[in-house]
């Protein structure tokens, strides 16, 4: 065990307790495979602004807000006020309610494609409608996305189950000409072209300028649907990240910031194509979930996605701008190779390097080092290097981010050993 993984344990001996409570119920003691890190992830015991504490009671700087969806912060007054306005009304409602409408109505005056919304509860729901809306508007079976795209759980949307015979065809993120071929190839196949505008749990990575645009094309041209999955890029503009790239897909994938930081998902769209889900058309498409269009999750939603204005996206991008250059400087200083891909308040982290143990190996394990080492300094963000900033941070927490993101690459440069 090396002097890191010692302080995190001293540090943290409540986590390690109920981690090992919570492995005799939950098989490795949590709920979610990506919040897992070794030795043992922490056990949150609350968040307020831009802080989480732990059950030990150490406190973290949040630089994650739940995988990018708490756009404001921990416990927002304004959006702890309105769920606890909603929630004395009741919970849920087997009717429509107006916080619905309202949220419904915010998303289609902003995001220039969305011409009419359904909710769901989660992003991955929001790609299995999407791909069910597909098939059924063309007829078609097969779904293409890229290699290195995530789109949640919905196992047609999962690069790791296409394969031969599947309902899944892959080609190469940012590269046009590999969707432009399987479209050549086998357009009369392919329902719809699934896409992030920014590559998000592949590692914040930004496509040519043309690509979105020319891959588009090629699906309008093939017959496909072209649907832009912003679940996580949403937060960057008020009109999406797609009305920066110019592009005005059919269908579009939304999730965590629209939900003011409870459960949600959403499928936006073309009129046209969205009215497949109107039960009083003549073959209405099902679909129905029981908290679908929750008013907790919706009056959340509204004050999430109004306060989140223009002036506010480009505070939080400065304040991103400075931290990528700041960690990046730190680490440069200390002689690691170290490097940060960053698109607005979005980047990730990530260590390069070769060595005894090969590229990957000795990188994962700076990696973890660092994640670990940044835990024990009160720094707090997901163990594969993912950093989403909130409006409620400050350029003062951000100075004392990289002071104590310093810090842990100090601990990092100490624990690499150069023959590794
Ligand atoms: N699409 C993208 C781009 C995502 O990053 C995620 C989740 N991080 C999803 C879809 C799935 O969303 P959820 O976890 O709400 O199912």
């Amino acid at each position: 065990m090396n002097s890191i993984e010692q302080r995190y344990r001293a540090r943290t001996p409540a986590s390690a307790a109920t981690g090992a409570r919570a492995a005799r119920v939950m098989p490795g003691g949590d709920t979610r495979s990506v919040t897992y890190y070794r030795p043992y992830p922490l056990t949150i015991a609350r968040g307020q602004g831009p802080f989480l504490w732990d059950i030990d009671g150490n406190r973290y700087i949040d630089l994650l807000g739940n995988y990018t969806s708490l756009v404001h912060g921990n416990a927002y007054p304004p959006m702890v006020d309105a769920i606890a306005r909603a929630s004395a009304q009741g919970t849920a409602w087997p009717a429509r309610n107006q916080a619905q409408i309202e949220l419904a109505e915010l998303i289609c005056e902003r995001v220039a494609s969305v011409e009419r919304v359904r909710f769901c509860n989660s992003g991955s729901e929001a790609g299995m409608l999407a791909a069910q809306l597909s098939r059924r508007v063309t007829g078609r079976r097969q779904l293409l996305m890229a290699r290195q795209g995530y789109h949640g759980s919905y196992d047609d949307l999962e690069a790791e189950w296409a394969g031969e015979g599947g309902r899944t065809m892959l080609a190469e993120y940012g590269d046009t000409a590999s969707f432009e071929t399987m479209l050549a190839r086998h357009g009369g196949e392919i329902a719809a072209v699934f896409l992030e505008p920014i590559l998000g749990s592949s590692g914040i990575i930004a496509p040519p300028p043309d690509f979105l645009p020319r891959v588009a094309e090629a699906a309008r041209r093939a017959g496909a649907l072209f649907v832009t999955d912003e679940v996580i890029t949403l937060r960057l503009g008020t009109g999406g990240a797609q009305a920066a790239a110019g592009i005005a897909p059919d269908l579009t994938m939304m999730g965590k910031i629209i939900g003011g930081g409870l459960p949600v998902g959403a499928l936006g769209g073309r009129a046209d194509l969205m009215a497949h889900f109107d039960p009083a058309e003549e073959h209405p498409m099902h679909h129905s979930g029981t908290f679908n269009g929750n008013p907790l999750t919706c009056a959340a939603g509204v004050v999430s996605v109004r306060e989140l204005n223009a002036e506010r996206i480009a505070a939080m991008d400065r304040m991103a701008a400075r931290l990528h250059v700041e960690m990046e400087r730190s680490a440069a200083e200390l002689g690691l190779p170290f490097s940060i891909r960053r698109a607005g308040s979005l980047m990730n982290v990530t260590f390069q390097g070769s060595g005894a143990g090969g590229v990957h190996a000795r990188a994962a394990r700076m990696m973890e080092n660092f994640h670990l080492a940044a835990l024990s300094q009160g720094i707090f963000f997901a163990p594969r290097g993912l950093i989403a900033l909130s409006t409620v941070m400050t350029d003062d927490l951000i100075t004392e981010i990289c002071e104590r993101a310093a810090v842990a690459l100090g601990d990092v440069a100490r624990e690499t050993n150069p023959m590794d």
